[in-house]
């Protein structure tokens, strides 16, 4: 846990006692805050009783003598309207900021240099996240990675020089962030999400914007148009590290292929091949690996000394850390510095440990998590889809017999987004409420087996795929469809396709991801 002490002494408004709520009340009353937490839950106020934190009804506070209100990031600040603590932290002036605003600042106190990646964008966040968390760990740093991925910030370990922070925010959480300045902001991408709280369009991509427009380095993909529109802004007063999918792209990363490529006026470097490495498959698993390739790269040769120059733009520590550890490649290398610069069997051996580290990538669970094969046949879980445009990107990895296993509690628009796919399915088992819509949708479009429970679905699909002749035939379980019908929530309505995948007789398993 992360002591917060800058507000040692103060009185602290904490409001929402979740799992992140609750680490921070208990944060900062071990760095010495006066805190008095809320909730309108009984439930969580029960929850935090327990375990020692001070509940105090902010309905009936004297605003006043706050210092801050620290929210949760999943209570309204301002869309559909202002939580009423919003409104009486406004109305007695009192700052009000989240979780990572004091972990911001108690990195500013303790180790203003220590390497702190922050990672947001509409799609595709925890994967580049934890791409990015992995990539250092084979490169042996001490990495923390939290954020909106699982592990609330404040539990991680407090900052020092020498480890590196790999945090994904939510809009939620940039929103209540003001003094964010990440070593490297990383923006994969912006297409229309939350509009329910944060208003319009605009709100949404100008807090987006604001991670990466405050960053030391940044990283920005411009597949879209908005991130397209933000990587200009910020090129008209610095350099941008820029990325896209696209094969014709031809300024900073790109795919070539299935490779990442870097490439300048003079220059071009393939760094990773991506065509083997089964937990990054599909186009948008390119855009997380091209970000968490430009995120090395603006990180100035922290991992990569002997080709970009570890001195730029940064600030007099950490170019000595940069330093240090340029040294400390050298030492491990045993070469002099020119030799490394200049070596091609060192830069060989620089890229052979980028590729091993990508490869390694075990991937996330429930996103596109390859189960297992039975012969030919490849089993996969992307139960996190819950809707079409997620669902979009695992139909497209195939472009051919596809065993697919859809549905649940369907969203807006249903499945018609996805009519592009649909020669690319060999048939479609369709569970849950949403049955009778999907089969209207794909009658005439493809086979459809009405099977009602995933049990049923795993069963029919693994025979129907087990005697195509096709070269690596696909059971896919991407719902397009929120869970809440059959089960409670994606995770277990992953772990139950996992379950069944695992008891097909014959079935050879992966190694689970993380
Ligand atoms: P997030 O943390 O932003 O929700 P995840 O990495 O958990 O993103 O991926 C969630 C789902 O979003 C995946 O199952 C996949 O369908 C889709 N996805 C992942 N990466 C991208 C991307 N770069 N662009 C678009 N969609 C993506």
């Amino acid at each position: 846990m992360i002591p917060v002490t800058t507000y040692a002494k103060k009185q602290v408004a904490v409001f929402g006692l979740g799992g992140s709520g609750l680490v921070t009340a208990k944060a900062l009353m071990a760095g010495g805050a006066i805190v008095s937490a809320w909730d309108d839950g009984q439930g969580a106020r029960d929850a935090a009783a327990k375990e020692g934190v001070p509940l105090v009804d902010l309905t009936t506070a004297k605003w006043k003598s706050f210092s801050a209100l620290v929210l949760a990031p999943g209570v309204p600040l301002t869309h559909p309207e202002p939580h009423w603590t919003v409104a009486l932290a406004k109305s007695a002036k009192v700052p009000i900021i989240g979780d990572v605003e004091l972990f911001c600042r108690e990195r500013a106190k303790r180790a203003p240099f220590c390497p702190f990646i922050a990672i947001t964008g509409t799609n595709g966040k925890s994967t580049t996240t934890a791409l990015l968390a992995h990539l250092f760990k084979a490169d042996d740093r001490n990495v923390q990675m939290g954020g909106n991925i699982g592990t609330p910030v404040l539990a991680l370990e407090p900052p020092h020089s020498a480890s590196f922070y790999v945090i994904e925010l939510s809009s939620f959480q940039i929103d209540l962030t003001p003094s964010l300045k990440p070593t490297v902001g990383v923006l994969l991408n912006v297409t229309p999400d939350h509009l329910d709280r944060h208003g319009t369009m605009e709100n949404y991509s100008t807090i987006k914007e604001r991670l990466v427009a405050k960053a030391e380095q940044s990283c920005v993909g411009v597949d879209d148009e908005i991130s397209e529109g933000i990587a200009r802004r910020i090129e008209r007063r610095r350099y941008c590290y820029t990325f896209s999918t696209s094969q014709d792209y031809r300024k900073g990363y790109h795919l070539a292929g299935t490779k990442v490529r870097f490439e300048t006026d003079d220059m071009k470097e393939d760094l990773v091949d991506l065509s083997a490495i089964r937990s990054l498959r599909g186009e948008h698993n390119g855009q997380n690996a091209l970000a968490a390739a430009a995120a090395l790269g603006a990180l100035g040769g922290m991992l990569w000394p002997a080709r970009f120059n570890p001195f730029i733009s940064l600030d007099a520590s950490l170019k000595r850390r940069l330093f240090e550890d340029f040294s400390d490649f050298q030492t491990r290398m045993k070469l002099p510095r020119d030799k490394v610069m200049n070596n091609p069997a060192a830069t060989q051996r620089r890229r052979d440990a980028l590729q091993a580290a990508f490869a390694s990538f075990p991937g996330l669970a429930h996103r596109m998590e390859e189960i297992g094969r039975l012969g030919p046949v490849v089993f996969i879980n992307d139960s996190k889809a819950t809707n079409a445009d997620s669902t979009a990107k695992a139909l497209a990895t195939w472009d051919r017999d596809i065993y697919w296993i859809a549905g649940g509690k369907q969203k807006e628009g249903g499945i018609s987004s996805l009519a592009t796919f649909f020669p690319r399915v060999a048939k479609a088992y369709l569970i849950g409420a949403s049955s009778d819509d999907f089969a209207a949708t794909l009658q005439g479009k493809t086979e459809i087996v009405r099977s009602g429970t995933l049990e049923q679905a795993v069963a029919a699909a693994a025979a129907d795929a087990a005697a195509s002749t096709g070269p690596e035939p696909v059971v896919l379980l991407s719902p397009a469809c929120a869970s809440y019908d059959q089960f409670k929530n994606f995770e277990i309505r992953g772990d139950a396709f996992r379950n069944l995948v695992e008891g097909l007789p014959g079935i050879e398993l992966v190694a689970r991801s993380g």
